[in-house]
């Protein structure tokens, strides 16, 4: 007997999440975060305004049904309300479906390399985690995550673009994937980077979910929307398991002042994909451009791109800060980073074309 208290065994076993590091300012340079695949712009100034006019209600409790949101995002997505679930960033959705729908030692079967909360959030729950290594060019096993599919598996989570890798699955792929799922296992399709997609056959995660009772969507404010720090994401699915991530969720996690910047951004949703459409231009811009130096990426979906550079993987990050952009490492297999500012995209690819020749 140890006279402390003691956690759950899981809490040790628990990773660590490694968060994208913030750059060092610099003299010299101006210096660009590219860990942590946020988007460069900052709130629209309507949003600001309306998370302001929030701020003076932070005396109370926010309305704990969310009703604007709710309401807005059911507009948007021509889904009834509840279908919907919010929470504190997709993040939380994660951590919220594993402990709605695992008990210890069940199974969630999920891409590897892939998101890095998704080990976090399965060991917590003390489940089990079955990790499909993806194909030579980042793309998701979809045939090998079905075979991996046990009695015992609960989830599956098919994260499209992959974090880190950047594919993303075609409608055609996830329906034939869809087939061979049993009714009993949830498939969740993490679609974090959905507004990025520009590619033939895109998942079309509404109509997906809408023929299948065991799919639910997560998708988030923080990317393409640009609101990060917020903390606003949110689940699409049959009533029966959005209700069971609402029964889960902490009581008045998203702040006012989160619901009125979702709200007020939705009412400028042109505006906003009109940026994300420019970082799409940027990303083509920068694919092109790696190519020309001669570093061919996985097919980015995202707003980033994935250097594999196995045992160099640090040497490079570190290269990267010398030029004042801070990369997203992944020791002994590769580099994340983040499609950001025109210049900091010129710096990357300038960086990579040294790389290549071995001037750097
Ligand atoms: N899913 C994926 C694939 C992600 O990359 C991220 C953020 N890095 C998230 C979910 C979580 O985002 P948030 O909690 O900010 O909504």
């Amino acid at each position: 007997m140890t006279s402390s208290p003691q956690p759950r065994a899981a809490v040790s076993q628990i990773p660590p999440y490694v968060a994208g590091k913030p750059p060092v300012p610099r003299p010299d340079l101006t210096t660009y975060k590219l860990s942590s695949n946020e988007n460069p712009y900052p709130p629209l100034p309507g949003v600001v305004e309306a998370a302001c006019g929030a701020v003076q209600t932070m005396n109370r409790y926010p309305d704990m049904g969310n009703t604007a949101l709710y309401d807005a995002l059911s507009a948007k997505l021509g889904v009834p309300t509840d279908h919907l679930a919010l929470a504190t960033g997709s993040v939380a959705l994660i951590y919220q479906l594993v402990q709605a729908f695992c008990d210890p030692d069940d199974e969630v079967v999920f891409a590897w390399r892939s998101f890095e909360a998704y080990p976090i959030a399965v060991t917590a729950a003390a489940a089990r985690m079955v990790r499909v290594p993806v194909l030579a060019d980042g793309r998701h096993d979809l045939d090998a995550m079905a075979a991996a599919i046990t009695e015992r598996t609960k989830v599956v989570l098919v994260c499209t673009p992959n974090n880190p890798t950047g594919p993303a699955v075609t409608q055609a792929e996830l329906d034939a994937f869809l087939a061979k799922v049993p009714p009993h296992v949830l498939v969740v399709v993490d679609e974090a980077y959905v507004e990025f997609v520009r590619m033939t056959d895109p998942v079309d995660g509404v109509a997906t979910y809408s023929a299948h009772d065991n799919v639910l969507l997560t998708r988030t404010f923080s990317k393409a929307y640009g609101l990060a720090g917020f903390r606003v994401g949110y689940a699409v699915g049959p009533a029966p398991l959005a209700g069971a991530l609402r029964a889960v969720s902490l009581p008045f996690g998203v702040s006012a002042v989160a619901q009125a910047a979702a709200v007020a951004s939705l009412e400028r949703e042109p505006e906003l994909l009109e940026r994300v459409e420019a970082l799409v231009k940027e990303r083509d811009r920068v694919v092109t451009g790696l190519a020309e130096a001669g570093w061919t990426v996985p097919e980015p979906q995202g707003n980033f791109v994935w250097f594999e550079l196995g045992e160099r993987t640090l040497e490079f990050a570190q290269a990267a800060d010398e030029v004042g952009i801070v990369v997203r490492p992944f020791a002994g297999e590769g580099a994340r980073v983040t499609i950001a500012e025109d210049e900091a995209n010129d710096r990357l690819v300038t960086l990579v074309g040294e790389w290549v020749t071995g001037s750097r």
